[in-house]
Formats: C-alpha cells, structure tokens, sequence
C-alpha cells in the first residue's frame, strides 16, 4: 500500500493546493529553513489521526489552518489527503486506490473521508493500525524523535516493538473487551442483588 499522493490545501503554510507525487524508491524534500518540511510530515500525522494540537506546534487544532501572510488573509478551512496504492488490498477496502481526507474549519468542526464518503476518526485510525501504522508510529520520525527514543524507559520501548509488529490494534480490542467483561460483571452483580430483594 504505497503512499502516492499527498494533496495539501490550507494546511499551515500551504495556503495553495499543493500535491506531492511520491513515486517508486525514495523521495527527498529539500528546502530552507522555514519553507515547510516538518509540516509536510506533519500534515501525514494528522490525517492519521493525531488529536494533540502540541504535537503539531500549535495551540490548538484550528491552529494549522493557514494562518494568512502580508500578502493574503488567514483561510478557513485547511484539507489533506493521502491516497494509497491499494493493489495489494492491504488496506481493508475493495479499492485499487485509498484516499483518507481529513478537514477542519475554523469553528473546530473535523471532518473524516475515506474514499469520499464521511467516517468516524476512529475508522481512519483502525484503517491505519490494522497495517501496523498509527499518528505516532515510527513510519514517522520528526526532528528529537530519535533522542526521546534512546532516552526512553523500557516500557516505552516495548510499545515501539508492539506496535513494529500489529499487536498494539489487538492490545487495544483486549482493554475494550476487559472493560465491557468488568462492565457486564458489574450488572449481573446487581441483578443478583435485585432477584435476591424480590425472593
Ligand atoms: P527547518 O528546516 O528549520 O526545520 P522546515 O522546512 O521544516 O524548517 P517548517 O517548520 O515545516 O519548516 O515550517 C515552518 C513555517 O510554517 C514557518 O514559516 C511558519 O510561519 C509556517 N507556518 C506554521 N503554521 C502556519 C500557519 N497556520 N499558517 C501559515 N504559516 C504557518
């Protein structure tokens, strides 16, 4: 499942719609310092699902939306897509090509796309995971990444391993069938208590 497309348009400093071909082999960005490298990166985490508005240098989310230069006004809405190669159906779609779009409007209102039609944050983020990826994985590695990695406690370092390997998604699904079998415990719990009253 390649990456092939990244299309940018109101994102931080790409008030323009931009897109940027990732062909076969390895693509290199350049640029000066300040021309928007990182928030090329920065744009993929997003649409993966990153909610920390921090761990995207800003305040808050709205903060990406292009904020307006000396020559043209702030924008209201900033959209990225990505579009995968899906040939090799390793994302769970029937489609040779996946687009994941994610919009936000100056309001805060996100909004979720997968092959144009509307979803849930969650779907995007189980798209992604069930092939091992995530907002925060090592697919991904910013500037200081590397630092907070070798400087990292054990525990840390084994969700790196976890998740290098898929089984963080099914450690996931674990914690949300242990809550609903704690759950489920605590109302036959109180059913008991309940028959026991009516006897
Ligand atoms: P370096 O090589 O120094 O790491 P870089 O090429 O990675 O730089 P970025 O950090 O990606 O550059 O881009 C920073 C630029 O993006 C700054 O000029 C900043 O003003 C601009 N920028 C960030 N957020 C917005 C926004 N919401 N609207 C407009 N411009 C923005």
């Amino acid at each position: 499942m390649p990456l092939k497309q990244l299309i940018l348009n109101g994102f931080k400093s790409f008030a323009d719609k931009t897109t940027i071909n990732y062909d076969s082999g390895i693509t290199g960005i350049v640029g000066p310092n300040g021309s928007g490298k990182s928030n090329i990166t920065e744009a993929i985490r997003w649409v993966m699902g990153e909610s920390s508005a921090k761990s995207l240098r800003g305040a808050k989310m709205k903060d990406i939306i292009f904020a307006g230069s000396q020559s043209r006004p702030p924008l209201n809405k900033a959209e990225v897509s990505l579009v995968f190669d899906n040939h090799d159906r390793k994302l769970n779609f029937n489609n040779d090509q996946v687009t994941v779009t994610r919009k936000i409007l100056r309001s805060g209102d996100n909004e979720y796309l997968i092959n144009n039609q509307s979803v849930r944050l969650k779907d995007i983020r189980n798209l992604f995971m069930d092939v091992g990826l995530s907002h925060d994985s090592l697919a991904i590695i910013s500037q200081g990444r590397v630092d907070q990695i070798l400087n990292s406690q054990a525990q840390e370092r084994r969700s790196i391993f976890e998740e290098a390997a898929g089984v963080l998604h099914f450690k996931q699904q674990k914690e949300t069938a242990l809550k609903q079998l704690e759950q489920t415990n605590n109302n036959l719990i109180r059913i008991n208590d309940l028959v026991k009253e009516l006897e």
